[in-house]
């Protein structure tokens, strides 16, 4: 049987002005190293003979049913407006719609577009292998985010600061890769009738029940508020939050220098060109608030009464840092077993944070802790942690089962940047044994195994991880 993917494509059918339709850049060798086959069962694709996944997933094959075409945007960058960004190193091959759902099958790393700027349009396996992992991580930590397909080497180098690195590309899976920027794009240009068709589109694809502008907005604002106080809860930096990193399906994408942490504190970044720390840990909430301020303006054009829209608009998006505040009470709430934390529980939680801030606690290791070892070791001075536990024990007596929450809420394993690091080493050494290992124990974070306890150990100080690239 050869290689069968259910294409069914409405992007390509948008206006011109959308996107720019070529294929991908073909590669000198392809080979594949990496193939999600439960995600692919899911999306109805029917695997081919190796050699054929590879030239496709590495660009060479397009797929019958594909109609490649590299996707046009803008977007705030680090606060600077860029008004013309695009798929500068991707190329949406199509759709597939499975269970209701519809999906964008992306290469990453396939070639220079009309939108590539000065970039050479290709990634090196690092990144490639890091978006695998880590996005994948984040899957099984029930936490919405793109998927990673397959992953192929090219044969050929791409030159980067620290030399010549192998090349790879990744193949992405997303509700959609509408981003932020994407509305921005066009509102920039006073181009209301792509605005208008961009907007009938997304509700149609993902706001169904939205029925105006401000509707999706709300909606918007929503599943992003959900989705970065779930990152926190997990201990995550997406680490480049432009506002063309930031999707309309509320989905995380564009894994590059993201990072999790290992010891907690909130001022933590880890991106090598977030300078101001614009992007770090305890920042994400503005940032998010942010950038929906800028979905609002472009939204604006859309609206028959623009002053009007502006006010209203302006009130959603000041609502929105109390809904991750929300959010994250919930979650927070959760990880120190309270099914239905309150504003009255937010001291306990607060403190239990700056205790660990102020003595180096590993932020994973701590919360699993609670339920499943010996927390108060997690601190420089385990005092720190007794002190808080007298007022915590007393508020679980009014808990059903606060055990099973925590261990619901708390994942043994994450993606430790070491470990990714090591990971990464051993592939361009051309041993996958790490990856596969990863990806197999991440799948299943909530579950502790005997046989992967250095996993979930934090990094000795020789392997601990003080930057992230863009790769
Ligand atoms: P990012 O920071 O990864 O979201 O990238 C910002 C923009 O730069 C996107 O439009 C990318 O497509 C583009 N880009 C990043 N790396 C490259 C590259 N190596 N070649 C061409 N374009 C790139
Ligand atoms: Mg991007
Ligand atoms: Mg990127």
């Amino acid at each position: 049987m050869s290689l069968h993917i259910p294409f069914d494509n409405s992007y390509a059918r948008l206006p011109d002005r959308f996107f720019t339709r070529q294929p991908p850049a073909p590669v000198k060798a392809p080979r594949l190293i990496a193939f999600n086959e439960a995600l692919a069962r899911d999306l109805g694709i029917t695997p081919g003979p190796e050699d054929e996944l590879a030239r496709v997933f590495a660009g060479n094959q397009v797929p019958t049913g594909a109609d490649p075409l590299a996707q046009v945007y803008a977007g705030h960058q680090f606060g600077g407006f860029s008004p013309q960004l695009g798929d500068g190193r991707a190329n949406l091959l199509g759709e597939v719609a499975a269970n209701g759902t519809r999906f964008d099958i992306q290469l990453k790393g396939s070639g220079p577009t009309p939108y590539s700027r000065m970039g050479d349009g290709r990634a090196w396996l690092g990144p490639v292998l890091r978006e695998y992992v880590v996005s994948e991580a984040m899957h099984a930590l029930g936490i919405p985010t793109s998927r990673a397909l397959a992953a192929t080497l090219t044969g050929e180098p791409v030159f980067r600061e620290t030399g010549a690195l192998p090349g790879a590309v990744l193949t992405r899976v997303a509700q959609s890769h509408i981003r932020v920027g994407t509305f921005q794009f066009f509102a920039a240009r006073r181009d209301v009738p792509a605005l208008q068709a961009l907007y009938d589109y997304v509700i149609e694809r993902h706001y169904p029940d939205a029925t105006s502008p401000a509707e999706l907005l709300d909606a918007v604002i929503a599943r992003q508020a959900r989705l970065v106080a779930q990152w926190m809860s997990v201990g995550f930096i997406h680490g480049v939050m432009n506002t063309d990193n930031t999707t309309l399906s509320g989905e995380t994408i564009d894994y590059g220098p993201c990072a999790f942490m290992d010891a907690y504190h909130p001022d933590t970044v880890f991106s090598s060109i977030d300078m101001h720390g614009r992007y770090a840990f305890a920042n994400q909430p503005n940032v998010i608030a942010w950038n929906m301020a800028q979905l609002a303006t472009a939204l604006v054009p859309l609206m028959p009464d623009q002053e009007k829209a502006v006010e209203d608009f302006t009130k959603a998006v000041h609502a929105m840092p109390g809904q991750v505040h929300e959010s994250w009470r919930a979650f927070f709430g959760r990880k120190i077993g309270l099914a239905e934390a309150t504003a009255e529980d937010e001291p306990l939680i607060v403190s239990l944070l700056d205790a660990m801030a102020a003595n180096r606690a590993d932020f994973t290791n701590t919360f699993r802790a609670l339920s499943d070892g010996t927390p108060r070791d997690e601190f420089l001075d385990p005092t720190a942690f007794d002190a808080w536990e007298k007022d915590w024990r007393k508020r679980l007596e009014r808990e059903q089962a606060p055990d099973d929450v925590m261990r619901a809420a708390n994942p043994v394993y994450i993606p430790r940047n070491h470990r990714v690091e090591q990971m990464i080493a051993a592939a361009v050494a051309e041993d996958m044994t790490p990856f596969n290992r990863l990806c197999d124990v991440l799948a299943d974070p909530y579950s502790p195994r005997d046989d992967a306890g250095d996993l979930a150990r934090p990094p000795q100080p020789s392997e601990a991880v003080q930057q992230t690239f863009c790769g």
